[in-house]
């Protein structure tokens, strides 16, 4: 059967996502053609990308890089276009030339892109996990409106999205599903306790056991903001009330996620933790193609292990849950909140333990506001943004 070539936007194509999208794409170059890649600040890691796919457009998001972009695409011989800035990854997001939009930039920065991506009715690879965390309602509703195929990319949501039957999107809501169950590796410090946590750099912070991710998710992953933050985005994906979602650390991070149906079946979606395998669904369904992802070995493997979170030296989980239950506008302050605070430990002014603090002080000074519409929203994310963190 002859498939046509699918056109694809990269945004966040330097970052961790965007290399293993970029990873599985390159193996199927019968299948898809990147055509826009994006990056923040890293030109010298954009250029390489370019001359790799030559893609139609290149987007550095600082403004002020727009001219040495467009010298180096021009010294590369590359007849690739050059632009600056969020409005062209908005536009980019839009472009007749891209079926699907790898949505794999980092934190509420994605958002606008994202949304435009959904509006424009194309096949949406959502990574962004903040986008969904800030305006769920709105993205639910610009994917319904636009006619878009939204498909998670963070290994949980994946593994329900496989899960559910299809459609799977809102399918949670639905009697015949009891609970969504995410797993979580735990992180880091998976076992220590308050007091071990006092003084941990932002270093050990960074050291996955699992999996190699940027930076910011990370350190979520080691304080299970990631968790929370993946919680909210299930519950607008699936339409899972937030007490019918349950989380169980599973240290090997091999069963992604379990959806518990109400004739007692639990299925899961099992895998190497490995991106890959999410990008390459993504892109080939419903059909599956390779990943460049081995096969697990189970015997190998030998066992799987299943504990109950610590909620009192990680309690950015029970955080994510009481906004979630608060609404909206919470959500939108907890994960402002968590980016300025994470931001503020990875440079060292704040403490490991002070991020939650920080988040629950500006859940309580913020968290009953009312913002709805898209500018409520941004002019709430910017004045928490503004706050002081605590001091070191
Ligand atoms: P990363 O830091 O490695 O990469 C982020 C990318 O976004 C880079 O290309 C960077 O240039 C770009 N970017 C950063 N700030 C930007 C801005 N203000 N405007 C425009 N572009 C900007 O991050 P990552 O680990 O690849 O994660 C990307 C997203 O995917 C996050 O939302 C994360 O939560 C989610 N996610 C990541 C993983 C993983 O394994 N890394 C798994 C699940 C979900
Ligand atoms: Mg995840």
């Amino acid at each position: 059967m002859d498939i046509a070539v699918k056109g694809i936007a990269v945004l966040g194509a330097t970052g961790s996502i965007g290399s293993s999208a970029l990873d599985v794409i390159a193996r199927h170059p019968d299948r898809f053609r990147v055509n826009v890649l994006s990056a923040n600040t890293q030109i010298g890691a954009l250029l390489k990308l370019c001359v790799q796919f030559k893609p139609a457009l290149a987007i550095i998001n600082d403004g002020s890089q727009l001219d040495a972009l467009a010298l180096g695409l021009r010294n590369l011989g590359l007849k690739t276009e050059a632009a600056a800035g969020p409005d062209a990854l908005c536009h980019a997001a839009t472009r007749s030339d891209v079926d699907i939009v790898v949505a794999a930039i980092v934190g509420a920065a994605g958002l606008r892109s994202t949304l435009a991506a959904a509006q424009a009715g194309k096949r949406l690879l959502l990574a962004n996990k903040e986008s969904i965390v800030v305006a769920g309602s709105l993205l639910m509703q610009a994917v319904r409106d636009g006619g878009a195929e939204l498909i998670p990319i963070d290994s949980e949501h994946s593994a329900l999205f496989q899960c559910l039957p299809g459609p799977a999107l809102g399918r949670a809501a639905t009697p015949e599903v009891r609970r969504l169950i995410l797993t979580a590796s735990g992180g880091p410090f998976r076992g220590w306790r308050r007091d071990q946590l006092e003084h941990v750099t932002p270093q050990q912070a960074c050291a996955h056991p699992r999996w190699s991710m940027g930076q910011k998710i990370s350190i979520d992953s080691a304080t299970l903001m990631n968790k929370g933050l993946e919680v909210i985005e299930a519950h607008w994906l699936f339409g899972a009330a937030p007490q019918c979602i349950e989380v169980v650390v599973h240290p090997q991070s091999i069963v992604h996620s379990l959806v518990d149906y109400v004739d007692g079946s639990m299925l899961a979606q099992l895998g190497a933790p490995d991106m890959r395998t999410a990008l390459a669904y993504g892109l080939a369904w419903p059909d599956r193609m390779t990943a460049g992802v081995a096969p697990l070995d189970l015997l190998q493997l030998g066992r799987m292990d299943f504990e109950a979170p610590d909620t009192q030296s990680f309690p950015c989980l029970g955080l994510a849950f009481a906004a979630l239950e608060q609404g909206q506008s919470a959500t939108t302050v907890l994960n402002a909140a968590n980016e300025m605070a994470v931001s503020g430990f990875l440079q060292g002014q704040l403490r490991f333990l002070t991020i939650a603090d920080h988040i629950g002080r500006m859940l309580e000074q913020f968290g009953s506001e009312r913002a709805s519409s898209l500018d409520e929203l941004l002019e709430l994310d910017r004045r928490v943004r503004l706050e002081p963190l605590p001091h070191h």
